[in-house]
């Protein structure tokens, strides 16, 4: 390709609305475009990527044994009806009419459609498993599209869904794609963990997800120092703290006027956070429940909406509500003589002493322990993981501590179970005649995210750096002052023809420009390997090749140049 007449532009400085590099540089470097909030082009070297992306996914899903279909973007309600999601699918489903009044929805997703298919589709048990699986644009109508295509409204992913008999033979599939995620991850030279992750709204039995590791990322995962351990903090659970014995301290009732919060509680009373608990009070099935944890604890609302006594999805009372359930407002709310269900955090539970809102406005006691003052009963005051892990947890496992890093969700697998065959009736006949459910697993990957989270892990203060596995083109090649040279033309020409006919994706640099301009830009967009031609090398018959993170430039001999690019490009 040459660039003269490639639809390349870069932009010199960072665009205002973007925030994390990735997004910048794929702004900067002409990878896409926005169109709308969430909604992108895509121009020929960002396409490029993808595809290459697409490629990888499309053989080691044929090595996994999975069959490519391809669904429509526009479903018809009524599936969505019949599985019940229509409705529960939220605001995040783009629904319209056709002229006919007719509703339907872009997808975000395809379970309705493929077990639509699947249950007409399917003669016999003899024809499973069956996975496929199909590369597609999906709308989400995302509520705060950030970040470029990292979460966009419109963007592709490939979708798997597995068909089975049996639990077993479902857990076999799981595992090939687990591996076959794997590979494609190593592939493209990721640093990435397959984690445990909570089922969402999709529903079904397990689940993992692969996080490429970024500081980017939105989510949090909880490694084990073994790293056999791994877990959306979403899901990580902690262990119960060790029993222990009351402090004997006296309780006592302090003012606490103007203070609105566990930090300002702590300040006033020059105590540590730690030695404080907070209480939130949220909607039960029978009435408020309070939900104690110690004050430097974030909440995990998963944990708490799946609690037995608690509605899911989880509901604070109002701030105006409060004072009619604990006599106070929500700033000096304490689990002492409060008459709810209370519900303590492991660790909350754990500790000796500590200081709580009196119920009573403008008032904390400290000193309170909870064998004396509200003790632990097993029935109105229980215990329960209710709490996000953090750095130096111990790890569930019982293997050593528990660190935090940042994930970018990439894939997402699961075991559905029979969630939607059930619901849309989706059955088959095993080898005794016997009708039951087909059994499903959903495996999702994010090929637009993919290449954003790509470039969060490589990149430099130049710009990009790909991966070879996915580079938008494998060589570029610049020849110096070609306008007046006409041997550096007439090498570079040849060079370029060779490197064409020997099936190297390549791109000639033949623009108008200085050197500088044309490194920077080359640098920007991330072409993993570097030809230069120009006079003063050739006056010893060498050009001059660069790696897009070698520190110097080397001279290859004009006669070795092939050999010697068969050596550094990637298969
Ligand atoms: P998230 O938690 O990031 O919103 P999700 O769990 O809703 O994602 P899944 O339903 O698991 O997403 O979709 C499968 C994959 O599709 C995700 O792992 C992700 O890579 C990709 N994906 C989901 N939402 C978006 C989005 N808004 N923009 C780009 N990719 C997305
Ligand atoms: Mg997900």
């Amino acid at each position: 390709m040459r660039l003269s007449q490639y639809l390349l532009s870069t932009l010199k400085e960072d665009p205002a609305d973007a925030e994390i590099p990735s997004h910048r540089l794929m702004l900067r470097a002409g990878l896409i475009r926005r169109v709308a909030a969430g909604i992108y082009t895509w121009l020929p070297i960002g396409l490029r990527v993808v595809r290459r992306i697409e490629a990888i996914l499309r053989e080691e899903l044929d090595r996994a044994g999975a069959q490519e279909i391809l669904m429509p973007a526009v479903q018809p309600a009524e599936l969505w009806e019949e599985s019940d999601r229509w409705d529960a699918y939220g605001h995040l489903l783009l629904r319209f009419e056709d002229r006919q009044g007719r509703r339907f929805c872009f997808g975000p997703t395809h379970e309705e459609v493929v077990t639509d298919l699947i249950r007409s589709e399917l003669k016999s048990y003899r024809q499973l498993p069956l996975n496929v699986y199909q590369i597609q644009t999906k709308f989400r109508d995302e509520i705060r599209p950030r970040f470029g295509v990292m979460r966009a409204r419109e963007f592709v992913m490939k979708d798997a869904y597995s068909f089975h008999l049996d639990a077993a033979c479902l857990d076999e599939t799981y595992q090939a794609m687990h591996a076959c995620y794997t590979r494609v991850l190593e592939r493209i030279g990721l640093e990435f963990r397959p984690v445990l992750a909570d089922t969402g709204e999709i529903g079904g039995a397990e689940s993992h997800e692969f996080h490429v590791l970024a500081d980017a990322g939105e989510d949090r995962i909880a490694i084990s120092d073994s790293g056999a351990y791994a877990a959306n903090v979403e899901l990580a659970t902690t262990l119960p703290g060790p029993e222990v014995e009351p402090s004997g301290a006296e309780r006592k009732k302090v003012a606490t006027p103007n203070a609105h919060t566990i930090d300002d509680v702590a300040a006033l009373l020059k105590v540590p956070v730690t030695t404080t608990v907070k209480t939130l009070l949220v909607a039960g099935h029978d009435g408020p429940v309070a939900l104690v944890l110690r004050g430097d604890h974030e909440l995990n609302e998963i944990k708490a909406a799946g609690l037995p006594d608690v509605e899911s999805p989880l509901q604070f009372i109002p701030a105006a509500s409060i004072d009619g359930v604990a006599g106070c407002g929500p700033g000096s709310i304490g689990p002492v003589g409060l008459n709810v269900t209370v519900i303590v955090d492991h660790a909350a539970a754990a500790m000796p002493e500590f200081v709580c809102g009196a119920n009573e406005d403008g008032f904390h006691l400290t000193g309170v322990n909870w064998a004396r003052d509200t003790p632990i009963d097993g029935k109105r005051v229980r215990t329960a993981d209710l709490r996000n892990v953090v750095e130096g947890d111990p790890s569930p496992d019982g293997q050593g501590k528990l660190t935090i890093r940042r994930g970018i969700e990439v894939g997402h697998i699961f075991k559905l179970g029979s969630k939607y065959s059930e619901a849309m009736n989706a059955r088959v006949q095993d080898q005794d005649g016997n009708s039951a459910p087909l059994i499903m697993g959903c495996y999702g990957f994010g090929v637009t995210r993919l290449v954003g989270a790509v470039i969060e892990q490589c990149h430099d203060e130049r710009g990009i750096i790909w991966p070879d596995a996915i580079a938008p083109f494998q060589l570029v090649i610049v020849p110096l002052n070609h306008l007046r040279s006409e041997r550096v033309r007439e090498v570079a020409e040849k060079l370029y023809r060779d490197c064409r006919e020997a099936g190297i994706e390549v791109l000639i640099d033949d623009r108008d420009e200085r050197p500088g301009v044309k490194f920077a830009d080359l640098e920007l967009i991330g072409i993993p390997h570097r030809i230069v031609v120009g006079d003063r090398a050739l006056e010893a018959d060498e050009v001059e090749y660069r790696g897009r993170q070698d520190a110097e430039a080397r001279r290859v001999p004009l006669a070795e140049v092939a050999g010697f690019l068969k050596q550094v490009l990637a298969p």
